[in-house]
């Protein structure tokens, strides 16, 4: 794309009241808008950034066998009374109608998902099934001043598993846990799988993928040699501790990010909705149900949190809204132009996305504004480039400076699959 059609503009100031380093740098950018402390609209370059990390995820859900649908966000009352939610939930927003009738949106949508699910649960033959979707969740958070991490408005992915028995639960969760690893590792981010408290309907533990991060808001106790991670919230054990399960390691204690949570929920809503099936025995058996979320929008925060520098955003390629940022000077020189065009075109017909500053502006600006974007690759097209026959080839994340030849940087992207 033509940065000079973009119709968002990069900004010098953030708005005044956003504290987060998440939201300043991307609303900066011009990747969201803020409509309110913990609601943000998404613009085209953050809608894409948005969607490549939903593509990801979807690729890693599916690849376990996880079978994608689209729940409605509006839901009448009574799923959520009929399992105590709509009075214990602190943060379920309800919505009052002009008819006597309330309403609600969902915060997490087990009461949606397991009636859909157990309308085609009769059988162990129909079981195991795991549903998912990736859609908007509503919270009435008290607190929401961490940007896009924490919304009263956000992204999640929540998938619902039903089966037969534990033992197939436990063989289902490892198998998540493992595509949850995968996931937060395509995004360029190492996250911990975390032991923590398995919240209000289990008294087993669950996991929780933590990031390190400063801007998180949970605390974590992690092994320095083993892959040992627990939430602070449910040990005893204090820094600097040795670790129990590897006998090797130490504990360092560390601020992280939650970014994604799976959890045994037992047979607590198959039983609740009264969703049974036969056995091979032919008994009557209630599913075991697991629910396993990923904060998509989270995770957009705490990968600008966690790999940003002085100058602004750092995409890892793998989610970055376009491949390469393709600067253009002097295009007042004819010359210079069309080559610019011509780089453009030709990248672009390589299957590489480019988005081509052809705006008529100081060099500085560019290079500030493409700092700012985070754009893994800045090719820069000059006239004194013109006349070498090569291309200046910033790298953003190390700053590394190459000058390439066209043949060189198209080889360049034929051998990069994320671009
Ligand atoms: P937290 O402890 O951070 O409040 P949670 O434990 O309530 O989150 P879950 O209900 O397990 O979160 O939701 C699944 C995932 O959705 C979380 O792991 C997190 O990544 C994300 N998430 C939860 N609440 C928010 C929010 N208000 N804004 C953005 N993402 C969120
Ligand atoms: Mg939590």
């Amino acid at each position: 794309m033509r940065q000079s059609q973009l119709f968002t503009k990069t900004r010098r100031e953030a708005p005044a009241d956003e504290v987060s380093k998440n939201a300043q740098l991307l609303i900066r950018a011009g990747y969201i808008h803020k409509e309110m402390a913990g609601s943000y609209s998404y613009l085209p370059l953050g809608r894409r950034v948005l969607e490549r990390i939903e593509a990801i995820v979807r690729e890693e859900m599916d690849a376990i066998g996880g079978q994608e649908i689209r729940m409605a966000t509006l839901h009448p009352a009574e799923p959520w009374k009929q399992t105590g939610a709509w009075d214990k939930v602190d943060v379920l927003f309800k919505i009052q109608s002009r008819t006597e009738k309330e309403y609600t949106v969902g915060q997490s949508e087990e009461e949606i998902a397991t009636p859909i699910a157990g309308e085609y649960i009769s059988s162990y033959k129909d079981l195991p099934v795991a549903i998912y979707q990736i859609g908007q969740k509503y919270r009435d958070e008290l607190r929401a001043k961490s940007g896009i991490m924490r919304g009263r408005e956000f992204t999640m992915k929540d998938m619902y598993s039903f089966h037969e028995t534990q033992e197939d639960f436990d063989r289902f969760y490892a198998i998540a846990k493992q595509a949850y690893l995968r996931v937060y590792e395509r995004l360029g981010l190492v996250a911990k799988a975390t032991e923590a408290s398995g919240g209000s309907f289990t008294e087993k533990t669950s996991y929780e993928f933590m990031v390190l991060t400063d801007a998180g808001e949970d605390d974590i106790l992690y092994c320095s040699n083993c892959p040992y991670c627990v939430n602070v919230e449910i040990t005893d054990q204090k820094e600097g501790d040795g670790c129990t399960r590897c006998g090797a390691g130490t504990l360092a204690r560390a601020t992280a990010s939650e970014v994604g949570n799976i959890f045994d929920l037992g047979q607590k809503y198959t039983r609740d909705f009264n969703i049974t099936f036969k056995t091979k025995e032919g008994e009557e058996a209630y599913p075991i149900m697991g629910c396993f979320g990923i904060g998509i929008t989270r995770l957009m925060g705490v990968i600008v949190e966690a790999l940003a520098d002085e100058k602004g955003i750092v995409w890892p390629s793998t989610v970055a809204p376009f491949a390469v940022h393709l600067v253009g000077l002097n295009l007042e020189d004819d010359a210079v132009r069309d080559w610019a065009l011509g780089v453009y075109q030709n990248l672009r017909a390589r299957g590489v996305s480019v988005m081509y500053d052809d705006r008529d502006l100081r060099p500085g600006e560019k290079f500030a504004d493409s700092d700012l974007m985070g754009i893994p690759y800045r090719v820069v097209v000059s006239r004194k480039g013109k006349e070498a026959g090569t291309f200046e080839v910033v790298t953003r994340a190390t700053g590394e400076v190459r000058h390439l030849t066209e043949e060189e940087l198209y080889n360049d992207f034929d051998s990069d699959p994320d671009t």
